[in-house]
């Protein structure tokens, strides 16, 4: 069977804007303003010749007024049951949030294989030293990404296959 890979995090980091770049067509509905996302939630995949299921968590339930840590939670849930690696996806903008840490704790603690990406670091070249905060949440490395423009999406699937 293929593996399955699943994007996790907060509304408005970058989910589906990811899954998008990584599906190389456009699959999903992105609108600028939160929550209002319509999301393709499953494709099928390919890096390196190597096909995999890519699955955008923030697609499962219906965007509502339910506190975000509830919803995030579930999701992390749905993950770590059907997912072979998780993608747990913050943003440089935001920084790392109190959610960030609960969804983080509860996947380290599932054992799942586990990458970090941290999105929306747009400048090539070295990322910006608020990278180094987003080792706080004991995930690892965190991988700076730019989904809107494709910038690191290689190197953070090479992580995520290392796990297959
Ligand atoms: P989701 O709620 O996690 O699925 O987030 P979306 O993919 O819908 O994106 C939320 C907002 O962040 C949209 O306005 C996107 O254009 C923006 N966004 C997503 N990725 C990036 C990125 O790499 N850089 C920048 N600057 N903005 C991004
Ligand atoms: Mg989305």
């Amino acid at each position: 069977p293929k593996p399955i890979v699943a994007v996790v995090g907060r509304p408005n980091v970058g989910k589906s804007t990811l899954f998008n770049k990584l599906i190389g067509r456009r699959h999903s509905i992105v609108e600028d303003r939160p929550g209002v996302t319509r999301d393709r939630i499953y494709a099928e995949c390919e890096w390196r010749g190597r096909e995999f299921t890519l699955i955008d968590t923030g697609g499962i339930e219906p965007k509502t007024d339910n506190i975000i840590l509830e919803q995030m939670k579930m999701q992390a849930q749905i993950a770590i049951d059907t997912a072979d690696v998780v993608v747990l996806v913050t943003d440089i903008h935001s920084g790392v949030t109190a959610t960030d840490k609960d969804v983080a704790s509860m996947l380290l603690r599932s054992k799942k294989p586990l990458i970090l990406c941290v999105n929306k670091v747009d400048n090539v070249g070295a990322p910006p030293p608020e990278i180094y905060e987003f080792y706080n949440l004991g995930a690892g490395d965190p991988y700076p990404v730019s989904s809107v423009h494709g910038i690191g999406t290689g190197e953070l699937l090479d992580a995520v296959f290392e796990h297959f």
